[in-house]
Parts: C-alpha cells; sequence; structure tokens
C-alpha cells in the first residue's frame, strides 16, 4: 500500500466537480445543475460519487460519468465508481440559483420552477433570453437533446432553447 499524498476529503472532491462542465452548456457545471448527489469516500480510500442525469433521454450520460471520474482520479483518488441514479428524479428546481442567471446569457430560457403553484409558475414562464417578452411559442417538442425545447420568440423574431422543466 501507497500512502495517500494527501488528504483526500469531500469538500475537495465537491470542489473539482464545481469544475466539471455540463457536456451539453458548457457554462455550467455538473454541480450547478444540481446533478451530483452524494460523494462518498471509503476506509481504503476509494470515491463514490452517485449522479442523477439531468434528463433520462440525455444521450451524454458517458460523457458526464467519464468526466466525473476524471476529475476525482486527478485529485489522487486510488479507486473512483461512478454511479448514476434516477431516484428521486433530476427537477429543474435543483439548478443553483447562479447558474440560471448563466443559462439566461448563454440563451438558454432557465426552466420555471416546478414545484410552485399556478400564479409562481406563470410568473416565471418561458421568457425569450434576449429581449425578455414573454411572448414565446413552442416550434417543436425537443431542440437538438431531449433535454431541451427548441422556441421562436415573436417579439424579436429569435428561436431560443428552453429547458422542459420536468
Ligand atoms: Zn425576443
Amino acid at each position: 500500500m501507497t500512502a495517500i499524498q494527501f488528504q483526500l476529503t469531500p469538500q475537495a472532491i465537491w470542489a473539482a466537480l464545481d469544475t466539471v462542465p455540463d457536456p451539453e452548456i458548457p457554462v455550467v457545471s455538473v454541480t450547478d445543475m444540481g446533478m451530483v448527489r452524494d460523494v462518498q469516500i471509503g476506509e481504503d480510500g476509494a470515491v463514490t460519487v452517485t449522479f442523477t442525469p439531468t434528463f433520462s433521454g440525455c444521450p451524454a450520460l458517458h460523457v458526464i460519468r467519464d468526466s466525473i471520474g476524471q476529475a476525482v482520479r486527478d485529485l489522487g483518488a486510488s479507486a473512483v465508481e461512478v454511479k448514476s441514479t434516477l431516484t428521486p428524479p433530476w427537477t429543474t428546481d435543483w439548478i443553483k440559483e447562479d447558474a440560471r442567471e448563466r443559462l439566461r446569457q448563454y440563451g438558454i430560457a432557465p426552466p420555471a420552477p416546478a414545484e410552485d403553484g399556478l400564479i409562481q409558475l406563470q410568473a416565471d414562464a418561458t421568457r425569450c433570453p434576449r429581449c425578455a417578452s414573454f411572448d414565446v411559442r413552442m416550434t417543436g417538442s425537443f431542440g437538438p437533446t431531449l433535454c431541451k425545447r427548441l422556441y421562436v420568440c415573436d417579439s424579436c423574431k429569435e428561436p431560443f432553447e428552453g429547458f422542459k422543466s420536468v
């Protein structure tokens, strides 16, 4: 057994995961999106990371898994297991507050909170990320991936992508 070079802590692992970009949206990390659910360090130093993909139909699962594993190995972990779980399912409510603003600047409409009541949902309805108009309509069910929907703004006539609120 070789000695561990430094203390591997959950905090260090979370900090490393903060730098792992979402493969679909490079302006946010997997932790910004609330995907990382659990970090465990076993007595033998093996690390287990549990994550929930943003949408079960997302085609980037293996990319996320590889990126998380690499980030933890880069910290010097001897063994890394990356598990995905769909229970409880990911919700747009897990997206960090400051990440919503970056999503908007990137041109993706931040999703409306899924758990709130009707009034709240109307207040946070999908709006154009460019001109902030609510005068938008969906042009198709899905965007380039199953995670997003395509909209067009009737005010500035610009198309944009929005998340499905789940
Ligand atoms: Zn617009």
